[in-house]
């Protein structure tokens, strides 16, 4: 056969969610929620399909969400990315396609913290550059900047920073956030960053476990790349209103850079998608225009989905990880009395247990480490109740 045949993997998102449906079983393996969408936003979509322009929106996205985003910003962060610096995509994977496209040459590395969201590296090969994966350490996962200084070398062209982290649950500090702003610096590399769960930060634990905590739910924890010192003018940001409105399936995302590199990007861009669906754009920059009332009660939402999965699995004998922010938290199968490895236990799981899981060793090339396994939570309680009791199943077939 030939080797393109072999040279890009399965996604492991299609890979568990083809397998939850052919075996009937929960599907906690793809990252959606199954709640928490704002019915106005709907409603705004529905009247722009039947009353808006149905046609090709500008490349760079419609005007009105171009600014809608841009002054969520600057209201959120105090950033002044401003229109100019956006660029809207169809979701962030296209964002971040279209950042890789217009960074990466041949020949070129780049770094990528792993466990990590299973797009970049596939991207970043197809646009010629290599892969140099750089692990974050269990069970805390945190950004080693000795080992960070180590991966660069002179042909290192950019960082994929991914903050809230995809699988861990992990807010970066600003310790682990300095150390890449200074790596960025002295070795002129473009951050790309990967900034999609920014709103999905969780409350602490009752156990108070989690570090982060603030009175709204973790909210000014969050600090956008671009806004540390010096990083605006090397960070390209990806943000999603998918993840922003629970409305995973929309695909609407976004570019937010500084003018010189989102216009780069957003040349890119244009030979990915051109555009994406203007009546969705148009409901969005009115979700995003309305103001932000519907932030705290989904964060509130979200935390109590967390923690009423964690209690569940706990009960049910397994070792959760604190996971401060996204829809997932990782379960530690060694820590759990599992001597199964991740792909043998999601293989279990899903066919004779009935509940879909996703396997942490996907998320890198180098498939290390083996016994973790990331659930989604973002779910009503019938589905984390039927999902527990399924792992629950899992660990006894397993043990
Ligand atoms: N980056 C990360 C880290 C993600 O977790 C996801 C999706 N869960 C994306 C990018 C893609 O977002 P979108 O669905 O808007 O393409
Ligand atoms: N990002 C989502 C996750 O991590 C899935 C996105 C996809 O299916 N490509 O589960």
């Amino acid at each position: 056969m030939h080797p393109l045949y072999q040279s890009m993997p399965v996604s492991v998102f299609e890979r568990m969610s083809l397998a939850a449906a052919r075996h009937g079983a929960v599907n906690l393996g793809q990252g959606f929620p199954d709640f928490g969408w704002p019915p106005e936003i709907l409603d705004h979509a529905a009247r722009a399909l039947t009353d808006g322009s149905n046609q090709y929106a500008p490349s760079r996205g419609l005007p009105a969400l171009r600014q809608a985003v841009a002054d969520h910003y600057a209201r959120h962060h105090g950033w002044d990315v401003g229109a100019d610096g956006i660029c809207v995509t169809s979701g962030a994977t296209e964002a971040l396609a279209a950042a890789i496209f217009a960074v990466v040459e041949p020949g070129d590395e780049v770094i990528v913290l792993t466990p990590a969201y299973d797009a970049y590296a596939p991207l970043i090969r197809r646009a010629g550059g290599a892969v140099v994966e750089v692990p974050l350490d269990p069970p805390h996962w945190r950004i080693d900047r000795a080992a960070l200084e180590a991966a660069i070398t002179l042909r290192t062209r950019a960082i994929v920073l991914n903050n809230p982290q995809n699988p861990t649950g992990r807010l970066f500090d600003p310790e682990e956030l300095n150390a890449v702003a200074a790596a960025a610096e002295a070795h002129d590399l473009i951050v790309i960053a990967d900034e999609v769960w920014e709103h999905l930060l969780l409350a602490p634990p009752p156990s108070g476990a989690v570090a982060s905590r603030s009175d709204d739910g973790g909210a000014e924890a969050f600090t956008p790349f671009a806004t540390l010192p010096n990083m605006a003018a090397r960070t390209i940001k990806t943000g999603s209103a998918g993840k922003i409105f629970s409305l995973t399936g929309w695909k609407i995302g976004w570019i937010a850079a500084a003018p010189k590199l989102a216009a780069l990007a957003a040349k890119a861009h244009q030979f990915l998608t051109f555009t994406s669906a203007p009546n969705l754009q148009a409901a969005c920059a009115f979700g995003l225009a309305e103001g932000d009332c519907w932030l705290a009660p989904m964060r509130a939402s979200f935390t109590r989905a967390r923690d009423r999965m964690t209690a569940g699995l706990e009960a049910a004998g397994f070792a959760v990880l604190p996971s401060a922010a996204t829809y997932f938290l990782i379960v530690d199968l060694a820590a759990s009395g599992i001597a199964l490895d991740d792909e043998a236990f999601a293989k279990l799981a899903v066919e004779q247990a009935g509940v879909a899981v996703v396997p942490v060793s996907a998320f890198s090339d180098s498939g290390e480490p083996r016994h973790f396994v990331r659930l989604c939570f973002a779910k009503q309680d019938p589905t984390i109740d039927q999902g527990v009791a399924a792992m629950a199943k899992a660990r006894a077939l397993a043990c």
